[in-house]
């Protein structure tokens, strides 16, 4: 809207401002009065991306309840179950498990920036994008970073991880459970932490896109630091992200020399309020606790080991459609990851107009590749309550129409087929 219809909207007359306050007036528009804004309407999208992934309206209906206080009794409660539920999905009996408010990358931020201290060495896989993200949050901890390394689409081989140890002595390990970036699950992780166990080192394991969808064991397999996110297979809103420590990695943190860079993100200052204390630090996002709350007493419903069963189910009849189609799995078969499928885009076909055909036509988001498979790859979530027959088949039909505009020789029905049988 223009300044002088702004000004006639609301019926006054400007007045004659000098030349300079004219300038900074034209360059304010901010300053000209309420701006007219419609009513939010968002497009009711299928959401089979990378995260977010669509939310189960239980959920939803949490987050339109009343706000508490973030020290009322009642709140208190809530802190409590949601601590109780979120151990129960990690498979861990750590007393410090918590959501940390903000993102993944905040629980991400907060594990790296709260064990690795100045000085301290961090191995970090080469094999995708959020090992790299895990690299940069060491450096700024003032850790050194040395990597150990697979190409991308592979996971980690645990003699390079040994020899990685061998070389480097690294205080700390990170690897990345399920990398979004390449549809890769790592397997044999009992094997990569009693190596970093031998060696006196901690572990640190980005669980974002396995939380709740695919088989994850914090305490039998020996992690001592797990962050999550909820967006993925929780299918909850971002805001509020799992993260837990066992009593090791505790001890590393409450013993440190100085002071973790971030006030926000520090540990034992956040123990204060979801230790023992529950005292002031900063003020929770309520409605995005609830929200977790929701979704974790639903995967408490399903049972963890049932909705880890679903996910694989469901996936494979997505990744059985695909290839039915004549379409091919970026990832090996013994390291699919059935939360996050990697489908190579075929010769000739445009990657991003299939992305962009899918979201026009039929409201429904997947992603691009990321990194060394830009272009290469399409990313298809199947994620909590978008891991359903419903989503699967609608996808497979759509995507097999993008396709076929295309000029890709696709045998969608040969897809279609392949998925009800698996069903
Ligand atoms: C999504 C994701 C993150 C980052 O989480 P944000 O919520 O985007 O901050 C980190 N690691 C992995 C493996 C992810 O998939």
């Amino acid at each position: 809207m223009k300044t002088d219809e702004v000004i006639s909207v609301v019926g006054t007359e400007p007045c004659q401002p000098s030349r300079d306050l004219m300038t900074v007036r034209e360059e304010s528009p901010a300053m000209d009065g309420p701006p007219t804004v419609e009513e939010l309407t968002p497009p009711e999208r299928t959401l089979m991306g990378p995260g977010p992934s669509d939310v189960h309206p239980r959920v939803l209906k949490a987050m339109s309840t009343p706000l508490v206080g973030h020290l009322d009794p009642s709140f208190i409660d809530i802190m409590n179950e949601v601590q109780e539920l979120l151990r129960y999905t990690f498979r861990t009996d750590n007393q410090w498990t918590i959501p940390v408010s903000g993102t993944g990358s905040a629980a991400m931020e907060a594990a790296v920036g709260n064990v690795v201290e100045p000085g301290d060495t961090m191995l970090v896989p080469s094999n995708g994008y959020f090992g790299d993200r895990m690299a940069d949050m060491a450096r700024r901890a003032g850790g050194e970073v040395v990597t150990v390394d697979a190409p991308w689409g592979r996971p980690l081989d645990p003699a390079a991880v040994a020899d990685a140890f061998d070389e480097h002595s690294p205080d700390v390990f990170g690897f990345v459970h399920a990398e979004t970036s390449t549809g890769v699950l790592q397997p044999s992780v009992s094997e990569l932490t009693d190596i970093a166990h031998e060696n006196d080192a901690l572990v640190i394991a980005d669980t974002v896109t396995s939380i709740g969808g695919v088989e994850l064991r914090v305490d039998e397999w020996g992690v001592d630091v797990a962050y999550a996110g909820p967006q993925k297979c929780l299918s909850c809103p971002p805001g509020a992200s799992p993260l837990t420590l066992n009593d090791d990695a505790m001890d590393k943190v409450l013993s440190r020399e100085e002071d973790p860079r971030s006030w926000y993100l520090d540990i034992s200052l956040l123990e204060g309020y979801w230790g023992e204390e529950r005292a002031y630090h900063h003020t929770a996002p309520i409605t995005n606790v609830y929200a977790l709350r929701e979704a974790l007493r639903l995967v408490a419903e399903e049972g963890i080991e049932s909705r880890w069963d679903r996910h694989r189910r469901v996936a494979s009849a997505l990744k059985a459609g695909v290839e039915g189609m004549g379409l091919e799995m970026n990832a090996p078969e013994e390291f699919w990851l059935p939360s996050l499928n990697t489908v190579r885009v075929p010769g000739g076909v445009d990657d991003g107009a299939v992305i962009q055909y899918l979201l026009d036509e039929y409201d429904l988001e997947i992603a691009s590749g990321l990194g060394a498979l830009s272009g290469d790859i399409w990313r298809i979530g199947c994620m909590g309550h978008s891991a359903r027959r419903k989503n699967v088949s609608y996808l497979l039909a759509a995507l097999g129409d993008a396709l076929t505009e295309q000029g890709a020789a696709v045998d969608v029905d040969a897809g279609l087929a392949a998925m009800s049988e698996r069903f």
